[in-house]
């Protein structure tokens, strides 16, 4: 990949990055908050039906933060837009909806159905 599509890459990498530190900080900033107000059950099974939904949303985050991070390694060291299982170059459409994918499509379609060793 040119340097100039690298370079596009990771400031599309970089802005994701920052919407989504910024969504796990404010979703934990309101776990804690919410916590001494807890008054009846009925309040408790709402409390903790959001707090779960935020905090699975806000683990999801974490993940796709965490592969950000290295897709942005990868930039660093050139390796990246190259599928990491069978080294042929991801598909740019792919890269283009999911900048931080390590697999090309094929490759993506086997680990979902699990049959690929990573
Ligand atoms: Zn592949």
């Amino acid at each position: 990949m040119d340097a100039k599509r690298l370079e596009y890459f990771k400031e599309k990498l970089k802005q994701k990055q920052q919407a989504l530190t910024y969504m796990v900080h404010r979703t934990e900033g309101y776990g804690r908050e919410k916590e001494p107000d807890i008054q009846d059950v009925a309040d408790m099974a709402v409390e903790s039906y959001t707090k779960e939904f935020l905090f699975g949303k806000s683990s999801g985050d974490r993940h796709v933060l965490q592969m950000i991070q290295e897709a942005l390694a990868r930039i660093e060291d050139k390796s990246y837009g190259i599928c990491s299982n069978c080294q042929n170059p991801i598909q740019p459409k792919r890269l283009e909806a999911v900048p931080w994918a390590r697999l090309c499509i094929e490759c993506q379609g086997l680990k979902e159905k699990g049959l690929l060793d990573q």
